[in-house]
This record gives C-alpha cells, structure tokens and sequence, in this order.
C-alpha cells in the first residue's frame, strides 16, 4: 500500500525534510480540525526515459478550489507549485517504479478562520508498473455528505471520514471497495475513485453534482473514450442499475480505471469488454506508449543510471 510506506524525504517549510522532520504541532487547525486540502498525483516512467506526472496544471487548479472553499489561503504559483513536486519526485524516484504523490495544504496557524496561514507539504511514494487487478464491490450503509453540509468538491480528509467507515463496514463483508450513495439513494462515487457503470455499450458516470468529487481523471478517460468512438455519459445512477449493468469500473488518479468483477456479491462479466478497452488506452497514455492530447503529462527530464546512485539532495533545517 502506497501510505504506509515512509519515503526519505518530504517538501515541507519550503524546502527537503526527512521524513521523521516532518511534523505539525498538536495545537494547530491541521490537527484539532483536521483542517487541509489536498491532492493524490501520479507520475509515471515514459518509454524515452523522462517521467510524465499527469494533469498535473488541473490538480493545482482543484487545490486552489478546495482552499477557496475552506477559506485556506494558496497563493503558491503554478510554477513554483510544479518545480516542489519535480524536485521531491526527482529526488526519490527510482528505476522501473511509478510514483504517487501528495499535494496537501495543512493549516498551521490561525483560529476559526481568523489569520489562516498553510503550509505546502509534498510526499511522494513509490507504486509498482502493474496494471490494477479486478475487484468485488459491495454498496455501502453509509452516504455522501450534501453540498450544504460537507461538499464532496472539497478534497480534504475530513470528507474521507465516510469512505473510511465505508471501507472498514466492506472488508466485513468481503468487499475490497464501496459504493457511496447520495442523500437521494443514488450512486455518488466510491471512497476513493469515481463509478464507470457501462449498459449496452455505454458508459456512464454520474456528474459531480451527485455527490461525487470533481475528478480530474474522468475528463481523460472522457475523451479517450469520445476517441475510440465509445459513447460516454454523464447522468444519475440509481443504485439498482449498477445491479444488473453490464460492466462496472473504478476511475481515478491512483484506481487508474480498476475493473469490478462483482457487485454485492453478484458476478458481472469476466471480459469487461469496454473497460478493458479503456484501462489499456488510459494506461498506454498516461506511460507515454500512445500519447493523447488530452493526457497531459508535465515531464521531469531523463536520467541516466548513475545519476540515480549520485543523488544527495540538500536538506534544510
Ligand atoms: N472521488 C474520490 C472520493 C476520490 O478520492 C478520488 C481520487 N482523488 C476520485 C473521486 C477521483 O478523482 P481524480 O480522478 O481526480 O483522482
């Protein structure tokens, strides 16, 4: 599992800690409140040797939104955004091994909304080059939280308190992931990745405005799809169309496009025609085999095998 791994080196403060360096005290918001936003980024080797982090300009924009919303000041340009995360990627990344990183804004000063200050804090793990395996998946008991109470747009890991219940009452179950429903009973997404769902040879997602978290892969996949000449959708799903659909996926930075081969115990089929289909276009994308202008990759530059073992990063104190 890729957090439960403990990498040499985090951005924080603005500048390289070690991981045992990077602290936040237990008086600020970060901690009493769980105040943060954030965002999962993957990166993947590219067939001339460079490493591609994908969407990276969309993830920055969706941080800037998540912080908006929760009053959490960001005034981290683009550029300077892109250039931690190459230095932290380009400085842990290994030979043969994707990365996942992960973007948060902690709130390390300020009460209640008054004097606000975030900190940028980058980690960074490693994730091995295999495609994801199928998966069974149950419907939770537990739901989305509405617009008005705890906006599923805001990525920040209060919102993941659900999804964590969800996954503990699955794993009860057998089931490796959950669905969650809205208020209104209807597919909203899964605890970490958004419900492809492909009925007669069309597939469909429900929009945002479900519950859902805007995801930035969903856009890729979308034109991929419009590519490949397989008709893509955005509408509600009620919970019993994903019983009887032909084919259910998993969509999202760090899910990729994961295939469902069972839902609340009902088999789906084995082939997963379109799905399949998908997951191959998206991966073959985002690893630069078959590039797509709408997977857009921010490059680190190509390094040679010896450059790997000469790396000594400066820490700051
Ligand atoms: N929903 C949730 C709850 C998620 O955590 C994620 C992963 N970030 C997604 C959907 C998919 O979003 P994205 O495609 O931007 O990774």
């Amino acid at each position: 599992m890729a957090n439960l791994q403990k990498p040499k080196f985090v951005y924080m403060r603005g500048g390289l800690r070690s991981w045992d360096d990077a602290v936040l005290h237990i008086g600020c918001e970060a901690v009493t409140r769980g105040l943060n936003v954030f965002e999962g980024i993957k990166g993947y080797w590219q067939p001339d040797g460079h490493f591609g982090i994908v969407m990276l300009r969309s993830h920055y924009e969706r941080l800037q939104r998540s912080g908006r919303l929760l009053h959490i000041p960001f005034d981290t340009e683009y550029e300077e955004y892109k250039r931690v995360i190459h230095e932290l990627i380009g400085t842990l990344v290994e030979p043969d091994r994707d990365m996942w990183a992960r973007t948060t804004l902690f709130v390390v000063e300020g009460h209640w909304g008054e004097d606000t200050v975030a900190d940028l804090v980058v980690t960074a793990y490693h994730q091995d080059k295999v495609p994801p395996p199928a998966i069974s998946l149950g419907v939770s008991t537990w739901r989305r939280s509405v617009d008005v109470a705890l906006p599923a747009r805001i990525k920040t890991s209060t919102n993941y308190q659900v999804a964590r219940l969800a996954r503990i009452e699955g794993r009860a179950h057998g089931y490796q992931d959950m669905v969650l429903l809205n208020q209104s009973g209807r597919v909203a997404e899964a605890t970490g990745s958004c419900i492809l769902m492909v009925r007669k040879g069309v597939v469909y997602t429900p929009p945002a405005t479900e519950g859902a978290l805007e995801s930035i892969t969903l856009d890729p996949i979308d034109a991929l799809a419009h590519s490949m000449g397989i008709p893509f959708t955005r509408r509600p799903i009620d919970r019993t169309e994903l019983l009887v659909a032909d084919e259910i996926g998993l969509c999202g930075t760090l899910a990729e496009l994961t295939l469902v081969h069972s839902i609340e115990g009902l088999s789906l089929s084995r082939e997963s025609t379109i799905l399949r289909m998908l997951q191959t276009r998206y991966l073959e994308a985002v690893r630069g085999v078959a590039p797509h202008p709408a997977v857009d990759l921010s490059l680190l530059p190509p390094r040679t095998p010896s450059q790997f073992s000469q790396l000594r990063p400066s820490l700051t104190s």
